[in-house]
């Protein structure tokens, strides 16, 4: 059964700089962390590794954090220690934990790495809702989230309630997608509680949950309430935390708070704090006019986002205006005389196979419908 940690609920530390290893010691001997720990309990770290991406494109945790995280337990006893994370749908946690140094990181300080797609999985209700969840969760004790502080193309944000998505199946993401993604993510956080959250605000990219446009903010904030740490990471992107819709229902589900008028903010190396404020650029919001989404994979729109940005560029979006892009597994068995993207459209007369369809093929498909309109 994880345990919250009481004595962080209300608080948020942030710290300032460009050394993730120092930063995360910083904020670790701050809150005195290893005073609430016991030796035996089995302590979970979960980063994202949404995709095989280095953390400096902006979507994925610096490993050095989870490096320093690692050392700090280690050197105060802590040896029952579990890294877990499962990639989005299409893509394979294996070549990220291989790739980007994680499976030399579990070997170096010989804790245990798990791949939550190749686990099995034990299902948990939350409001009649059944979750398939992975079964390694259920052996923790403690859970260190490690979120990447960055902007989503269909939450707006994503931050320490969304990360825990890497806790599932495949099948149960697309099903948390056809349920419309707000109301389960808040539901998953209470069927898994949290811990602590360690928020990875070294170079998030404030539009696309994938990574691509990172914007430097070198800092990293850590705190207990992961309604409070979102509400916080909401507002330093210039969003009301009533606007993200998961965080809202997370807070009247009784994850968290999202009054920051109560927070308890701390702040450490101010000397580091970078000026002026972060703030996500909209494109998104933008790019999605010409779209017509119906349950949508993350990844899946992600794509179709990142396609629509890079035609932007080229060609304008102005004939998707007049012939929106259809997409998501609400389309699934529909027949339709417009465009679409993924498996799931394949009813409509132009459709880019895949399940979900690269950016590459989005792209290609796009520009020889555009050249056949003449
Ligand atoms: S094609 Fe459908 S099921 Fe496949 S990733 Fe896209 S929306 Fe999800």
């Amino acid at each position: 059964m994880i345990q919250k940690l009481e004595y962080m609920t209300g608080q948020i530390v942030a710290t300032y700089g460009s050394d993730p290893f120092q930063m995360t010691r910083d904020v670790l001997e701050h809150i005195d962390l290893k005073a609430h720990l016991k030796p035996d309990m089995h302590i979970g770290i979960k980063p994202n590794l949404i995709l095989n991406s280095p953390p400096e494109n902006g979507a994925t945790t610096h490993i050095k954090i989870a490096a320093s995280l690692i050392d700090y337990l280690k050197t105060h006893g802590m040896d029952n220690i579990l890294i877990l994370e499962g990639s989005w749908v299409g893509d394979r946690t294996d070549r990220a934990y291989r790739d980007l140094g994680w499976y030399d990181l579990a070997k170096k300080y010989g804790v245990k790495i798990v791949d939550t797609k190749k686990d099995a999985y034990v299902d948990v209700t939350v409001n009649g809702n059944v979750i398939e969840i992975a079964k390694s969760v259920t052996d923790l004790d403690i859970l260190i989230n490690l979120p990447v502080l960055k902007g989503h193309c269909q939450t707006l944000i994503t931050g320490a309630l969304k990360n825990l998505k890497g806790l599932l199946s495949d099948a149960e993401k697309r099903k948390f997608h056809r349920r419309g993604l707000h109301r389960p993510i808040a539901e998953l956080n209470v069927a898994i509680p949290q811990s602590l959250v360690i928020v990875d605000g070294i170079c998030g990219d404030l539009d696309f949950e994938e990574g691509g446009n990172p914007v430097p903010m070198n800092r990293i904030l850590c705190g207990g309430d992961p309604v409070l740490c979102d509400s916080y990471i909401a507002y330093s992107m210039g969003y009301e935390p009533e606007q993200i819709e998961h965080v809202k229902i997370a807070s009247e589900l009784g994850v968290g708070s999202m009054d920051l008028n109560v927070m308890e903010l701390t702040e450490l190396n101010v000397d580091r704090r970078p000026r002026g404020r972060f703030k996500a650029g909209r494109m998104v919001e933008r790019l999605g006019k010409v779209v017509e989404e119906d349950q949508a994979c993350s990844a899946c729109y992600a794509n179709l986002i990142q396609a629509l940005a890079r035609l932007d560029e080229r060609v304008g979006l102005k004939s998707f205006k007049r012939n929106p892009i259809h997409i998501g597994q609400g389309y699934k068995g529909k027949t339709g005389n417009g465009l679409g993207s993924g498996i799931c459209t394949a009813g409509f007369d132009g459709c880019v196979p895949g399940c979900p369809p690269t950016t590459r093929e989005i792209i290609e498909f796009l520009e020889s419908w555009l050249e056949d309109q003449g």
